[in-house]
């Protein structure tokens, strides 16, 4: 993402006071249903200037600064927020998007700001008031924390860690699926970390839950947020011997061993049995990652 998230400037009030006051600054829009995309060729965030802003009757309250987008201040606006009309001034000419529907449909980079985006407008919304003692609190660090003027309580966003693991033997992977997904649809395993769990324990036991497959030697590859609401998938590859498995704790309606070949006619749409999950999604570079690394 081609973001400066202003890390330092951000704790300056005078500064971001300044920026909300500045022609150059601009906001992006996001509801409860999702973010503001622009209609028309090459699809991305509808970025509106303060001005546009003013001229709807919106006003600023309570600033949540994205970053810095080439120099210019980016705020983030929470539609739900505003009167109707000025709801309606400002969503013209654009559409909201699902998140699911933006990562498919926007660049990467694009993807990445949505991301953040409704990430943290939802935990802003779910946190007017302190988890402490249940006053209404403010928000702070130009929307990086809200603050409690009763009991001086700091929260912050939080992430929640999921553990998402590619198991594999060396010749067949290990994929499950959920009833609500399409059709042949499989995908490698995952599941929140739970509290005072090392990422290791959370994909062995992820793995034993979901399938009664035992695996080792689990070892990091890359990471993804993924802000439904606010979740930080961390991918793994990890071993197995193999063994039967069986969908056991509910949450899995099949889950089954496949071989390079099924997996590799899957990425090509070759496949009559198997289809794997979108491009956007980390299980599918997890997938792609494993193919590469097997004899053709
Ligand atoms: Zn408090």
């Amino acid at each position: 993402m081609a973001l400066d998230r202003a890390t330092t400037l951000r704790a300056d009030p005078t500064w971001v006071t300044r920026r909300l006051g500045d022609p150059d600054s601009r906001v992006v829009l996001v509801s409860r249903d999702g973010v503001l995309v622009g209609e028309g060729a090459g699809p991305e965030l509808i970025r509106r200037s303060i001005g546009d802003l003013l001229a709807a009757g919106a006003v600023i309250t309570e600033p949540v600064l994205l970053g810095l987008e080439q120099g210019r201040a980016l705020f983030a606006v929470d539609l739900d927020a505003l009167a109707r009309a000025s709801r309606a001034a400002l969503t013209r000419g654009a559409s909201v998007v699902t998140l699911r529907a933006a990562g498919a449909l926007l660049p990467r980079s694009e993807g990445g700001l949505a991301a953040y985006l409704g990430s943290l407008l939802s935990w802003h919304r779910a946190h007017r008031f302190c988890p402490n003692c249940g006053t209404a609190t403010t928000v702070a660090e130009a929307g990086y924390s809200r603050r409690c003027p009763s009991c001086g309580a700091v929260h912050f966003p939080r992430t929640d860690p999921v553990v998402i693991m590619l198991v594999a033997t060396g010749t067949h992977v290990l994929l499950g699926r959920h009833a609500n997904w399409p059709p042949l649809r499989y995908s490698v395993l995952a599941g929140y970390v739970s509290p005072g769990e090392t990422l290791e324990e959370a994909v062995a036991r992820e793995v034993r839950e979901e399938s009664g497959v035992d695996v080792y030697d689990s070892r990091y590859v890359a990471s993804q947020p993924w802000p439904f609401p606010s979740s930080l998938m961390l991918g793994f590859e990890a071993r197995s011997d193999g063994g039967e498995p069986t969908a056991r704790d509910g949450e899995l309606e099949d889950v089954r061993w496949f071989t390079v070949e099924d997996a590799r006619a899957a990425v090509h749409g070759h496949s009559a049995e198997l289809e794997l999950p979108p491009r956007v999604a980390i299980a599918r570079l997890l997938i792609e990652r494993w193919i590469a690394g097997r004899p053709a």
